[in-house]
């Protein structure tokens, strides 16, 4: 069986190929929780990648009219036939380059995976494909098939419809809603302590508030945040702009840290999925405080204990001993 579920659950065997087991649909929730985060967001580009990048979409078909929001006029139409150039990720969404400068803009919401499986050419007719799940891609969530030049099929789903696409041309991509105010990519040669402290300045709101704010940096979520803000010692409830410089370079530090080990995090789930028999989400590995509420604090010789409160409507975590 060679398909791959991409998003909530994810695997690799160890020879490289991908493959995945089906997971009921409420197994799944059950793991992930919130909202998919950066990291999880760039493990699903990756997994994308080897399946689109510089592949064509010989088809692709819609089974709604809407996720979210409407999808763009003759949606399926206008992506069947073209190429796919490269894969790339600007916080939380994916952004498929399509050839003909337009991109296909991707935003899982809060369900939306994907699935690939291969096919097999049928030598009695010839272009013919089968698949492993022969149900591949009609299932009733199955929303939007790409059927691959190469006989790939990558399936979107997502129950909860949350999720959305868009078609837009290259050239307007900055001025697109979706993306045009969003901050600094966190992992990318534009953010650093001195970005984060400019955006920071003169702002009264705490600190945790303003790193969900997309305006600030992009991408990042309520755990992540719980997780970068206990690593490096401030109180999420610190105001903004009154954190001193070095605290603030400690905490842009700590934002790529955290995110760049739940990447790899993702990564190694992908490896050690063939050596287990159940489902491992993403979002299983462990944090350092989040969730966490009651435990000792981890951190050496801190000897406090996680408490969570409630922020703007979302919970945080955190340790009142060192987290100042
Ligand atoms: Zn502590």
């Amino acid at each position: 069986m060679d398909c791959v579920l991409i998003g909530r659950t994810i695997a690799q065997a160890p020879e490289g190929r991908y493959f995945r087991r089906a997971l009921p649909t409420a197994k799944i929730n059950d793991h992930i929780g919130p909202m998919p985060e950066l990291p999880e967001v760039e493990t699903v580009r990756r997994g994308l990648a080897p399946a689109l990048e510089g592949r064509r979409i010989a088809r692709a078909i819609q089974r709604r009219a809407n996720l979210r929001y409407m999808l763009p006029e003759r949606f399926a139409e206008r992506l069947s036939g073209r190429r796919v150039e490269r894969l790339e990720r600007r916080a939380k969404y994916i952004l498929a380059h399509l050839e003909g400068e337009e991109v296909l803009l991707v935003h899982l919401g809060m369900s939306g995976r994907f699935t690939i499986h291969s096919g097999d050419t049928d030598p009695k007719v010839p272009g013919k494909f089968h698949y492993e799940s022969p149900s591949a891609g009609t299932e009733t969530h199955d929303h939007i098939v790409f059927d691959m030049e190469d006989g790939t099929r990558i399936v979107y789903s997502d129950h909860r419809r949350f999720g959305f696409m868009d078609l837009i041309a290259e050239a307007r991509l900055g001025e697109n809603a979706h993306l045009a105010a969003l901050g600094p990519e966190p992992l990318g040669n534009e953010f650093s302590g001195d970005v984060l402290r400019e955006r920071l300045k003169g702002r009264r709101a705490p600190i945790k508030a303003a790193l969900l704010d997309q305006r600030t940096v992009a991408g990042l979520g309520n755990i992540y945040v719980c997780e970068a803000l206990f690593r490096s010692g401030i109180s999420p409830s610190r105001e903004a702009g009154r954190i001193s410089a070095p605290r603030v370079e400690k905490l842009a530090r700590a934002i790529r840290d955290v995110l760049n080990e739940a990447i790899e995090a993702g990564g190694s789930t992908l490896r050690d999925y063939a050596h287990t028999d159940g489902e491992l989400g993403y979002f299983q590995h462990s944090f350092a405080v989040y969730g966490r509420e009651g435990e000792a604090c981890s951190k050496p010789g801190c000897g406090g204990t996680v408490k969570r409160t409630v922020q703007s409507g979302r919970s945080t975590f955190y340790c009142p001993s060192c987290q100042r």
